[in-house]
């Protein structure tokens, strides 16, 4: 029985885990050049991002997805993913990643039972990648998207966030590269996450519908009904195993069926992306009075503050602070 409902009736069923706000990157989008992280005792300890994901699971959750940051790049990720996998009454553990560590790490998460992987890639250009990751090495990159593909995971997702006059060219060559190798892909507005300097989201803004009518001119997309649950809107093309995904938080709302919640590397549970409506969960795992039911109950009760929606707005100054690497994508 599904514990976890909200007052809307949504059923919460799928949690993301940002396990580091670290990374080996720096996207423009995401982080600003210069970031000062998190002291190590503010952090949830891999241990106790264990307890938590067990105890959510206890309430339902049937699916985590482990983001960061970089999540490959904390030390101990790989074995907190082989133990996430074993959860009981878990049914998909998923992945997402810059991609940077993937030439030796892909195995090793298939054998933790990483049932798909999402890989951050915006540019085929090298330059470009250098660019807009600011240190990332693209054949890195691509080899290690090569090593999972000969690993065999269920599927594997490109995400690419486009960005006027910075990769909005490419749109249709990612697609290409996407469907040369069986990938699905998707493509993500630009968020209004925490104020990044020397870059104008504003002007930066480019929209699913405009992604769209370049793909349309190349590619012949059909609507796929799948339902995932999620904020994509999804595409087939014909004659190929690849599926398009818009994810459109400016453009299109996704809110009436959200079944998420976040888990932020400091512990704080947020009911909603793109709100500050959260619990902190760090401060009941460490007091001592500590109990699971105590904890369960605090998770449950969550429920009741779960926003209606998310309140993003690219034109204006942004609402949240917090920056994705926080939170997780
Ligand atoms: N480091 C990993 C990666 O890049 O895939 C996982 C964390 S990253 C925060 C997760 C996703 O969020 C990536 O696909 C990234 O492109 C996306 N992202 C980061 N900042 C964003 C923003 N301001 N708006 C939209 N997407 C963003
Ligand atoms: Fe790092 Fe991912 Fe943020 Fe890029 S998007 S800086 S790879 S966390």
């Amino acid at each position: 029985m599904p514990q976890l409902i909200d007052r809307f009736g949504r059923t919460v069923d799928y949690l993301r885990i940002s396990i580091t706000d670290r990374c080996d990157f720096r996207c423009v989008y995401c982080m600003a050049e210069d970031m000062t992280f998190l002291p190590r005792n503010q952090i949830l300890s891999l241990e106790e991002i264990y307890t938590l994901a067990k105890t959510f699971v206890e309430l339902g959750v049937k699916k985590i997805r482990i983001t960061g940051g970089e999540p490959l790049v904390r030390k101990g990720a790989l074995e907190l993913l082989s133990q996430l996998g074993a959860l009981e009454g878990l049914h998909e553990l998923v992945l997402t990643t810059n991609g940077s560590q993937l030439v030796t790490a892909a195995p090793i998460l298939k054998a933790a039972k990483v049932k798909r992987l999402n890989i951050s890639l915006d540019t085929l250009d090298a330059k470009k990648f250098k660019e807009l990751t600011r240190n990332g090495d693209l054949k890195n990159v691509l080899n290690g998207i090569d090593t999972a593909k000969k690993v065999g995971f269920e599927r594997i997702k490109l995400n690419a966030v486009i960005l006027k006059n910075r990769n909005h060219d490419e749109v249709c060559d990612l697609v290409q590269f996407a469907i040369d190798n069986a990938l699905d892909i998707s493509f993500i507005e630009e968020m209004p996450l925490g104020i990044v300097e020397k870059h104008n989201r504003a002007e930066a803004y480019y929209s699913s519908d405009e992604i769209y009518a370049d793909l349309a001119a190349r590619f012949e997309l059909q609507k796929n009904n799948d339902n995932t649950g999620g904020p994509s809107d999804y595409f087939s093309i014909s004659n190929t195993q690849t599926r398009i995904g818009f994810i459109s938080p400016h453009s299109h709302n996704f809110c009436s069926t959200c079944n998420r919640v976040r888990l932020t590397v400091e512990g704080r549970l947020l009911l909603c992306l793109g709100n500050e409506h959260s619990v902190d969960l760090k401060e009941i795992l460490r007091s001592p009075n500590f109990s699971s039911e105590k904890l369960k109950q605090a998770i449950i009760d969550s429920m009741q503050i779960k926003p209606e929606k998310h309140e993003f707005n690219v034109t204006e100054q942004p609402v949240i602070f917090r920056y994705m690497n926080m939170t997780g994508g």
